[in-house]
């Protein structure tokens, strides 16, 4: 398992995480979240994939959850179905079956260039 920066951070927990502005490909999931009451700020990620989530959404990719594992599970990045074959073709590897899967239609992905 990748280790990341995390020191005694709980799975779903908030503490370590950075709120990203929305990229233009995640305008629809934007509007979706305001519509269930989230702030139109951004969406708070942790800090450890921050930089995997921004290099997914420069390339159009969109997202939905994301864990970076808190070096307790498998980090993974929630990869919308239709940019999947994209993502998988700039160097993005499948973990889709991992059994934690919460949204059984998506694919999880982790980078395969980690730095951690
Ligand atoms: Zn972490």
């Amino acid at each position: 398992m990748t280790m990341c920066d995390c020191d005694n951070i709980e799975i779903g927990s908030y503490d370590n995480t950075i709120i990203l502005g929305y990229y233009p490909c995640m305008r629809e999931y934007r509007d979706s979240r305001m519509s269930k009451g989230f702030p139109p700020n951004g969406i708070a990620v942790d800090k450890c994939i921050a930089n995997d989530v921004i290099s997914l959404w420069q390339l159009g990719i969109r997202t939905f959850g994301s864990c970076c594992g808190h070096n307790k599970t498998q980090p993974y990045i929630d990869i919308h179905e239709e940019d999947f074959e994209q993502a998988v073709f700039y160097g993005w590897e499948s973990i889709k079956d991992a059994n934690f899967s919460v949204y059984p239609k998506l694919y999880y992905v982790k980078s395969i260039n980690e730095s951690g």
